[in-house]
């Protein structure tokens, strides 16, 4: 970064020349940032070890002879001594000398230069390194400190700006980022993060030392005891000082503290699991994801931060045995549902993808324990219809459009307002799909401009049903407003324009929840009690239909899928690639907690275009782009009709698939529904000819492009692949078992 140097300095007076006051010593020396560097201390015995590790150039007792004619003034003794060293040099000080402190607290400090000069002077730049260790003294200063670390400043309203550039310069210079705050909110927040753990440490330590068991509890101390004790080794008059400091911040903290312990102490004593689950899960996630929640986002980590380029190599054929991630449809369904039921509902093969989580880590913030997921199990301890509570401040969905749209019906009935949030492309999607009909059940939802989020609900615990007609085919807006019709006190009907998929239905019923079905017409009536059940969530369809048509176009290719859901309003690209020619055998068909599931046999296949029957397009909404990519391996054309859904994807999903088609050298023409797709298969072994395209951070766009490697004359270069996590995050170590060569690089 480039920021402006610190002015050149002739002389810099150091007070304390302990951990942190050698350090800036160090650091000032290694960066060459000043000509004399002055210590000056209590004791003698200390300034000459500065002297003789070259770490000050001149030692001096008297403070008041060392200030003067000084550049800076760095002030690095316990905050105790503030007053009586300020009181001592204030005589001796230029006018234009800079002060500034390394003190833990800064409000006491402020306050004794305000005692001391009458007001606090213009040059005084209080400060707060968040560096250092539980060693103190000169010689174990290091001149790399502070380096990738926080370095607070709080200036006041009179400061010089000259003297807080000057003072952030020199940080910066010395690899710091300073932060700008305000003392109060300062003491504050280091009262939580700092001084609150050194006086757990010390208690603890001092509580188990006084046992008559002492000599075996720290015989066998383990590594939590020690990792967590470190800080108690910290230098008593330092933290003496800061607690007398900032007594107000710390007392309050630690009442907040010892109210919880005690909230703990309770579910301990009294074996409630939950409870104790419940404080243990939510601790573990946050501290996992605490970068998270200081940028006020959810706990749960948002995809934008990295950038993915897959960089696929050409040929190959496929050929093992693969059971690809559970389906995410499903697996939010089962936190939904499991989190509003009575009791505690298992879960194996939840999909561990962003987007679940996404799901999962919202539930968690009203309020619901849940354990997990770990190896695709969650355990659920669910709250009752009516036992959510308002989450803490936004809901953060990140990618999610399911979450998002679920959540919306859901939370319309609830006894507290939201606020539903989403990354960027999910803050473009439109939300009127499911705002307006909920607004017709009397729910009070507000939407960002041309209704895209971010939401704002604010629950309507009194819903009525109604009776509605999708203008569009949409599973989403269908369990949305199933999920509003449970808290309704009329009976919801939704009619679909054509079959959608149906888990949300199928789900209900594994909960006991009635659900009538009628032709195109769902029912459910309001104020039904969910009962926790077990949910084995198949393979997702939607993810094994990379394979299947990685399998279809590479030549002399087989593959089994295992256990991969076949929900008969999921198996439309099933449908679509046997009519192309697909060769698909369902082995081992099963039901499974009220999905269908089978293994699918995969081989390669002459494929030929088709035009897609339109009532197979709800039915394959998601697997379009890999189905583009199948179609421009078959021989003759493949016209696509009745899909604009696709368009308002996780992105433009027609011109974004026929933008990168076009590169590969494929004819691929978009019309205002769908698309048009010369097919270079039949002969051609290499139907594309390989180049660059970019997914528009959408996950199914990346990941179709990959297989579009296996029949490529040149290597795939895939930008912007990072969301492929939000639904397939093994995606690449998968491919790369069935024969992809798939290279990811962060740019
Ligand atoms: P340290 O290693 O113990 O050094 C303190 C130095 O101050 C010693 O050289 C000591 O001299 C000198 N000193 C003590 N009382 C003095 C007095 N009345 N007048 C003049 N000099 C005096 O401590 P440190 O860790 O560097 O901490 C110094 C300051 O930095 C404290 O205000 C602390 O709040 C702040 N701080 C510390 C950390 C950390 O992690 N340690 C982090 C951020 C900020 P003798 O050698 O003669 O005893």
């Amino acid at each position: 970064m480039i920021f402006p140097p610190p002015v050149p300095l002739s002389k810099v007076v150091i007070i304390g020349v302990g951990l942190i006051g050698s350090s800036f010593a160090r650091a000032l020396k290694k960066w060459h940032l000043c000509e004399q560097i002055v210590g000056c201390g209590r004791s003698f015995a200390t300034l000459e070890e500065g002297l003789a590790l070259g770490v000050l150039d001149v030692a001096e007792t008297d403070m008041r002879r060392a200030v003067q004619g000084a550049d800076l003034v760095f002030l690095a003794m316990p905050i105790g001594a503030t007053e009586n060293v300020l009181a001592a040099i204030a005589p001796f000080l230029d006018a234009r000398t800079i002060i500034t402190d390394v003190g833990s607290v800064k409000g006491s400090v402020i306050e004794a230069a305000r005692r001391v000069f009458g007001t606090v002077p213009a040059n005084f730049i209080p400060g707060h390194p968040i560096a250092g260790s539980e060693q103190s003294g000169v010689a174990a200063g290091q001149a790399d400190l502070f380096c990738h670390h926080k370095v607070i400043l709080t200036p006041l309203p009179e400061s010089s700006t000259e003297a807080v550039h000057q003072v952030s310069a020199l940080w910066k210079v010395m690899g710091a980022e300073v932060i700008l705050m305000d003392p109060l909110a300062h003491d504050n927040v280091l009262a939580a993060t700092s001084h609150l753990p050194h006086l757990l440490a010390f208690s603890l330590v001092d509580t188990l030392a006084k046992d008559d068991e002492n000599l075996d509890i720290f015989r066998y101390a383990a590594g939590g005891f020690r990792d967590f004790t470190r800080i108690a080794a910290s230098d008593p008059t330092m933290w003496h000082d800061i607690f007398q400091a900032n007594t107000p911040a710390i007392l309050r903290v630690l009442d907040q503290f010892t109210s919880g312990l005690n909230h703990l102490r309770t579910a301990v004593e009294m074996g409630d699991s939950q409870e104790m689950m419940g404080i243990f899960t939510r601790a573990q996630v946050a501290r996992e994801h605490f970068s998270n929640m200081l940028s006020k986002r959810a706990y749960f980590k948002p995809m934008k931060q990295k950038q993915t380029e897959f960089i696929v190599q050409v040929g190959g054929t496929v050929s093992g045995r693969l059971r690809v991630p559970g389906d995410k449809s499903i697996s939010h369904r089962s936190i939904i549902l499991g989190s509003i039921a009575e009791g505690q509902t298992e879960i194996e093969g939840f999909l561990e993808g962003e987007d679940a989580l996404a799901t999962l880590q919202a539930f968690r913030d009203m309020g619901v324990v849940i354990e997990g997921p770990h190896h695709g199990r969650v355990k659920i301890y669910g709250v009752g219809l009516h036992g959510l509570k308002a989450p803490p401040g936004p809901l953060y969905l990140g990618n999610s459009g399911t979450s998002m749209r679920l959540l919306a019906g859901l939370l319309a009935a609830q006894a507290f307002t939201v606020t539903l949030i989403g990354d960027e492309s999910l803050s473009k999607r439109p939300m009127g799909r499911v705002a307006e009909p909920l607004r017709l059940m009397g729910a009070n939802i507000s939407t960002g401009d041309n209704g895209k989020p971010p939401l704002v609900i604010t629950g309507n615990p009194a819903m009525q049903g109604i009776s509605y007609a999708m203008p569009m085919a949409s599973a989403q807006v269908k369990s949305c407003l199933l999920l509003a019709g449970l808290y309704a006190n009329s009976p919801t009907s939704v009619i679909e324009p054509a079959p959608t998929r149906d888990h949300t239905e199928r789900m209900l019923k594994g909960f006991g929840v009635q659900v009538q079905q009628d032709g195109a017409r769902v029912s459910i009536q309001g104020g039904q009690e969910l009962h926790a059940c077990f949910i084995d969530i198949p393979a997702d369809i939607s993810s094994a239909a990379f394979f299947i048509v990685a399998a279809s176009i590479a030549k002399n290719s087989e593959i089994i899928l295992e256990h991969v859901g076949i929900n008969p309003t999921r198996t439309g690209v099933i449908d679509i690639l046997r009519l192309m020619g697909a060769r698909i055998d369902m082995e081992n068909t099963r039901e499974v907690g009220g999905e269908p599931v089978a293994d699918l046999r995969v081989r390669s296949a002459e494929l030929t275009g088709i035009d897609i029957p339109e009532h197979l397009v709800p039915l394959a909404i998601d697997e379009f782009p890999v189905i583009f990519i199948a179609a421009a391996c078959a021989t003759g054309v493949t016209r696509l009709t009745g899909a604009e859904e696709l368009r308002v994807k996780e992105s433009d999903r027609i011109q974004v698939m026929a933008d990168g088609l076009n590169v590969l050298g494929i004819s691929a023409q978009p019309v205002a529904d769908g698309i048009v797709i010369q097919g270079r298969g039949g002969t051609n072994s290499s139907v594309f000819t390989g180049g660059e395209v970019h997914s528009h951070g959408d996950h199914r766009i990346a990941m179709s492009f990959s297989v579009a490697s296996l029949r490529s004359a040149d290597t795939i270069r895939i930008s912007d692949c990072a969301n492929v996590a939000t639904s397939f995050p093994s995606f690449v170590d998968q491919a790369g078992r069935m024969g992809l060569r798939i290279m990811t690089r962060e740019v």
